[in-house]
């Protein structure tokens, strides 16, 4: 098993897309799970455990001692008959969409970045455009293998183990049962929320180690369960003059979607001004006075598109002047142009960090459905405000937005600080969630604190203490031992 301490090799594997930067002794690529299991016992050490990189709260950032990187974990089988398809743990979402697609089938929460790993996906309960309609990773997870710090290794199946009367029994392979408690915690009002361990009363063990952010368990393969393709699914980006005129449009798709009169949309996306600034630098056709935009797909049968456009466009020409001009996409072409458009935008947030030196603080709030028109107000007061140093975009459906801050001084990184806080603040205060999907990692600790609060904190770590009882596993991600 690759074993490496030459520095060169091990820094690109302290940083990730937050940014942040961090030291580790040895870098350690396992090429199978026995090697992981060997290298578990034979150390006493902290592990801090190595995906794809694209994390954005510095979860996979070590603090010293070793990193593994479960690279090599390419295997993948697939099962017809359930279609199911089991991948090890370093496999990258653009090969499950690969591999998915030519089964006539796809994974459904298309998380945006496509270099994640299958690990860091199932560590972070990855969520993206389509988690909308479908939900995060966790809902298409039937199994996975998982290695405690001990090295037991331990194959959850959904249904298997899950918490009665508080408490979630898992037995081990040498006879103990590890006895986790799972004591009512309330969660926040929102459709999404990646923020802590997911503790509900029957938890089931899978997703107790689901959006573990790696503080738990090493996550060496997945069980997904893919949904065939939809005959058709028609994209459009949908413009519009004003953000009140987009957040009233959204308010109207969720309000037919509960009373079913229209075809429900699997993504509902949005363009802030700042962000089709950004996106008229690179590329044609975004009309002058538009000001926000919303990208939607709509899954139909294939003999109804006309239908479903019809319906569409007599439904949104109340909400916006700019109906005729909306870009529309029935081929896997042309839905492929509109998700690199949108796609644009995160990428382009990272590239500009990376050419320029430039630091940003960015959000990963959402809120109960009922604030939106405030958050998207909260949100315009800052673009306002901050220019060309903030980039507003997100999944609108969702009620949450991603605003990233740039910084290039310390009074700037003051002003972008106290802009988060305040909508830390306001998140907070509608019980929303300091992170709906890229998770807490090293980064959002005190936000997590203040949002569930130090009893539930310490019940984290009661879980963690019971298995992994010398904190090995990446220490300090989510939370801290004191
Ligand atoms: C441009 C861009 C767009 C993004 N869009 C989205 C989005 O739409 N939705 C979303 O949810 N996220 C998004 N992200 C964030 C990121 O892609 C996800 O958090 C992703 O799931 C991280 O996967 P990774 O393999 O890169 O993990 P890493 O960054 O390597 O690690 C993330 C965490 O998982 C842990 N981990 C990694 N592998 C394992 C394993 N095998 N077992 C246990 N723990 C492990 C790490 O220790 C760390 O805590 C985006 C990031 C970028 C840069």
């Amino acid at each position: 098993m690759p074993r490496y301490t030459d520095n060169e090799i091990i820094i690109p594997y302290c940083t990730d897309a937050s940014n942040g930067k961090g030291y580790a002794d040895e870098l350690v690529i396992p090429d199978s799970v026995n090697e992981v299991v060997e290298f578990m016992r034979s150390t006493r050490g902290m592990v801090t455990l190595s995906g794809g990189g694209t994390g954005l709260g510095g979860g996979r950032i070590p603090d010293g001692g070793s990193i593994v990187s479960l690279e090599r974990f390419q295997a993948c089988t697939y099962d017809s008959a359930l279609k199911q398809l089991t991948v090890q743990s370093g496999v990258s979402l653009a090969d499950v969409h690969r591999i998915a697609s030519e089964y006539g089938c796809f994974f459904p929460p298309d998380a945006t970045e496509w270099g994640a790993s299958v690990g860091g996906t199932m560590a972070t309960n990855a969520s993206g455009a389509r988690s909308y309609r479908y939900g995060a990773s966790r809902h298409h997870v039937v199994a996975i293998d998982v290695l405690l710090a001990n090295g037991e290794l331990m194959r959850l199946r959904r249904g298997q183990h899950t918490a009665v009367d508080g408490i979630l029994k898992l037995p081990s392979a040498g006879g103990d049962v590890y006895s986790i408690p799972v004591p009512a915690i309330p969660r926040p009002l929102t459709s999404k929320n990646a923020a802590g361990l997911f503790l509900v009363p029957n938890l089931d063990a899978i997703d107790l180690f689901i959006g573990s952010e790696g503080t738990l368990g090493v996550i060496t393969a997945a069980t997904l369960q893919l949904q065939i393709l939809p005959e058709s699914v028609t994209g459009m980006i949908i413009f519009f003059q004003t953000s009140d005129e987009c957040v009233s449009f959204v308010e109207a798709i969720h309000e037919n979607e509960l009373r079913r009169l229209v075809t429900p949309p699997r993504l509902v996306e949005y363009f802030s001004s700042s962000s089709l600034a950004v996106m008229r630098t690179k590329t044609t056709g975004i009309p002058d006075n538009a000001h926000a935009a919303l990208w939607v797909e709509i899954e139909h049968a294939s003999d109804n598109a006309d239908e479903v456009l019809e319906q569409w466009f007599g439904w949104l020409k109340d909400y916006t002047p700019l109906g005729d001009e909306t870009w529309i996409a029935g081929s896997d072409a042309g839905r492929e142009r509109l998700r690199r458009f949108r796609h644009a935008l995160p990428s382009g947030v990272y590239e500009r960090l990376t050419a320029t030196g430039q630091r940003k603080i960015g959000t990963d709030f959402a809120v109960p459905h009922s604030y939106l028109r405030q958050l998207v107000e909260n949100y315009a007061e800052y673009e306002q405000q901050f220019g060309d140093r903030m980039i507003l975009f997100g999944h609108i459906g969702n009620a949450h937005l991603h605003a990233n801050f740039f910084y290039a001084n310390d009074s700037e990184e003051r002003e972008a600080q106290n802009a988060y806080m305040n909508l830390l603040e306001f998140t907070l205060r509608v019980g929303g969630t300091v992170s709906a999907e890229h998770g807490i990692g090293r980064i959002k600790k005190e936000y997590l604190r203040k949002m569930v609060g130090d009893d539930t904190i310490n019940t984290y770590r009661a879980i963690k203490q019971t298995l992994d009882p010398h904190w090995r596993l990446n220490n300090g991600v989510m939370f801290d031992r004191v």
